[in-house]
């Protein structure tokens, strides 16, 4: 029986902190945000868009990032190119084309990293602000307008979008969570601020940026971790309810590469993080956090181990209810797409110890 208890307990843990989580982080959803828009605040701002074999759709990104309602002189977009393919030729003829001046590409020649393109871009870099915008993104016509409005106030450090993909997944399992993952951005970044970030918009003061060193070339998730870093200083660094990007997800056969690709960059973020010392909110929310992504999964293993092994071995009732709630359950979305994110988590903290894809081979999307 001792098995049973302990699988239980386990269980419980498992499932209760992030139901827990989740709940808490809704009700912060709907606290005022604290936050003193100026709606004259125009700084100049550089857009990167850091590209590694994009030839596909760089055109598109461009076209998306001419329809920004934001004034057109205070922006310059870079092309931080690192490809193989045409991309950078494609970009340049772009410019051309459109008479864009403020568009400009950079080839850096050699691929190592998308923060060391981040960097080398924040190190041309004069405007106030810079912000980082994937080429697999799409942005509405008043993201920049936006994010900027919510940086006009002084105590806001940085800013990020929350994301739609544009398909839903295998097994609608990519929107589901999505869902619950917006939640959380949302309530943290009321609480006052979100530990996750999106590259695929995600806008920064300079000086902030300089204060923290750059975007980290050694975890793969600059953009969280740098957003973290600000918080840290005391800024907020939030994702806002006004402002949405599309995202692409890869096709079936690469979506678990990517998803664990994903898991092992926020692992190692949080490996990172966890050994700051947050005041405050964001005290708690870097401890659930780094739980969350650390710690439960591993959890969650040792509750089924327990459970297979009571069955096995002492033929448990309790233990063959349990398995059997365990499989029944597999027919809820919201279930099955919370086993895989566990499964996902765990593979990627055994990948980090020999692969940690700061460098990642590029998803068929
Ligand atoms: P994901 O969103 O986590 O799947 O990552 P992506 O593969 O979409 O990469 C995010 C952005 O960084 C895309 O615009 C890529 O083209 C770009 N990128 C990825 N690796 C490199 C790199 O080594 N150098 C440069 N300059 N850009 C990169
Ligand atoms: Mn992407």
């Amino acid at each position: 029986m001792l098995f049973e208890i302990l699988a239980l307990l386990l269980g419980l843990v498992h499932f209760g902190v992030p139901l827990t989580y989740y709940t808490c982080m809704k009700k912060f959803t709907k606290r005022p945000w604290n936050i003193k828009i100026d709606p004259s605040y125009r700084p100049a701002v550089m857009v990167v868009i850091p590209t590694y074999n994009e030839a596909a759709i760089i055109e598109d990104r461009l076209n998306n990032m001419s329809m920004q309602d934001y004034c057109k002189e205070l922006t310059e977009v870079v092309v931080m190119d690192s490809s193989n393919d045409d991309t950078a030729q494609i970009a340049e003829n772009w410019a051309k084309e459109a008479k864009d001046a403020r568009t400009k590409v950079i080839r850096q020649g050699r691929r190592d990293g998308k923060a060391r393109a981040l960097n080398f871009a924040l190190k041309s870099a004069t405007e106030e602000i810079l912000v980082i915008a994937d080429a697999d993104a799409s942005w509405p016509g008043n993201a920049l307008t936006e994010a900027v409005r919510w940086l006009s106030d002084p105590t806001v450090g940085a800013v990020s979008c929350l994301k739609k993909p544009l398909s839903a997944g295998p097994g609608g399992m990519e929107e589901g969570y999505r869902r619950y993952y917006n939640t959380l951005r949302l309530g943290e970044s009321k609480a006052f601020a979100t530990p996750i970030f999106h590259g695929e918009l995600a806008a920064f003061r300079r000086d902030l940026l300089l204060r923290v060193g750059g975007f980290p070339e050694n975890l793969g998730a600059d953009d969280s971790h740098t957003a973290t870093k600000i918080a840290l200083l005391g800024y907020r660094a939030i994702i806002p309810e006004t402002l949405w990007c599309e995202e692409v997800v890869p096709r079936k056969s690469d979506y678990f590469s990517w998803r664990v690709r994903r898991a092992q960059h926020l692992i190692l973020h949080f490996l990172e993080s966890s050994r700051a010392k947050p005041k405050g909110n964001f005290a708690w929310i870097i401890a659930v956090e780094t739980f969350l992504h650390l710690i439960n999964p591993w959890i969650l293993l040792m509750s089924v181990l327990l459970v297979i092994l009571a069955a096995a071995i002492f033929h448990s009732l309790v233990a063959y209810v349990l398995v059997t709630i365990g499989l029944v359950l597999l027919s809820v979305n919201q279930y099955r797409m919370w086993l895989a994110q566990q499964s996902n988590l765990l593979f990627a903290a055994l990948r980090n110890i020999t692969n940690k894809e700061i460098v990642w081979k590029k998803q068929i999307k």
